[in-house]
């Protein structure tokens, strides 16, 4: 289990939901999706009818399933919340559209990962509120139409572009949500302080924000592991010093990278001279699974420019060296 992990895997559920936002006003910062939605929701609701279906693209961790609950709450509907690799069949997805009330909203995260049978189905759901049931097999076999409520579908997904684009196509608005800026993190903090009823300083916000990888989820558990160390080692107020030290003790770095991160970029550094390595060379070195390097510490490091992949291999980049307090040979780049 990693500290700095944006997923949701083994995340302590209650509070996690004791912490979303529980309306627009409330969500911080993605401030052009949560415009555009308002407009969506308030004209759906002024029409008196179901809102158009909106899929929210953007990494773990950024507020997707807060957004969808968002709109249920903002529209005075039901929810349903379920996931793409939860739908193995046609017949899984045929069960739960037809049980859906009128208005209710489905969300459906991870909606690339959905089984094809399930995505063609659903095409026919998001345009005519309607599924073909398809009973029996071979030449017997019928299709008996089944008419739907109308209902709103919250589709989430890394990136749209994984999408084919006949499914997104059938979305009537597409948010992008963007890594949050520290600033927006900090107010994250503060809010997330007042509901755990933990005394925070803006300076400690702001630390404990700048090691968050523009993430609330990751801001928010970094806050309670924080909040541990302030009550047992001090008087539980949290202070730049107490954020610097307790996530010491976490080894998350100043720029938000936990010992895995800091191995692979001082592999890198310190053994291949800053690269170019291949991913199987570096991962060996690191003593980590390829999948790992590649998918675990990678993405951030690239996103932080502290190292480049390149045709010939990996490369550090001059930020790099700086970070872990290195001096670059003389011939490499920086
Ligand atoms: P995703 O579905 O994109 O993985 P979630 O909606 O589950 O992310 O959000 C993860 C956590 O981060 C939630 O507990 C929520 O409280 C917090 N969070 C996410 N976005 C925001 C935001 N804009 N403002 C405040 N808290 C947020």
């Amino acid at each position: 289990e990693r500290l700095v992990d944006a997923g949701a895997a083994g995340e302590d559920q209650a509070i996690e939901a004791a912490l979303r936002p529980k309306n627009l006003g409330e969500f911080v910062g993605q401030e052009r999706v949560r415009e555009q939605l308002d407009l969506v929701l308030r004209a759906a609701r002024q029409r008196g009818a179901t809102a158009d279906h909106v899929l929210l693209s953007g990494a773990p961790g950024l507020g997707k399933t807060t957004l969808s609950m968002i709109i249920a709450a903002e529209m005075g509907a039901p929810i349903r919340i379920t996931s793409g690799p939860a739908i193995q069949h046609a017949g899984d997805l045929a069960a739960i559209l037809s049980s859906l009330a009128e208005g209710e909203v489905l969300f459906l995260d991870e909606i690339h990962r959905m089984s094809r049978p399930a995505e063609e189905m659903l095409y026919m759901a998001m345009e005519d509120f309607r599924v073909d049931v398809v009973v029996g097999k071979g030449p017997g076999a019928t299709a008996i139409p089944l008419e739907l409520p109308p209902f709103t579908l919250v589709g989430a997904t890394t990136r749209a572009g994984l999408l084919p684009p006949p499914l997104r196509d059938r979305f009537g608005f597409t948010g992008h949500m963007d890594f949050y800026e520290p600033a927006e993190l900090e107010r994250v903090l503060h809010r997330s302080a007042q509901l755990l009823d933990v005394e925070i300083e803006p300076d400690g916000a702001a630390e404990i924000a700048g090691r968050s990888r523009g993430t609330p989820r990751i801001a928010n558990r970094l806050l309670r592991r924080v909040r541990d160390y302030a009550q047992v080692k001090a008087d539980g107020v949290i202070t730049r010093s107490i954020a610097e030290t307790a996530l010491g003790v976490y080894e998350v770095d100043g720029r938000g990278l936990d010992r895995l991160d800091r191995a692979v970029l001082g592999a890198l550094l310190k053994l291949f001279g800053g690269g170019p390595v291949g991913l199987s060379t570096l991962s060996v070195a690191v003593g980590e699974e390829r999948e790992t390097v590649e998918e675990v510490a990678e993405p951030f490091l690239v996103r932080e420019g502290l190292l480049a992949r390149t045709p010939r291999g990996r490369v550090a980049t001059p930020a790099a060296w700086e970070h872990l307090g290195l001096r670059p040979p003389q011939n490499a780049g920086g």
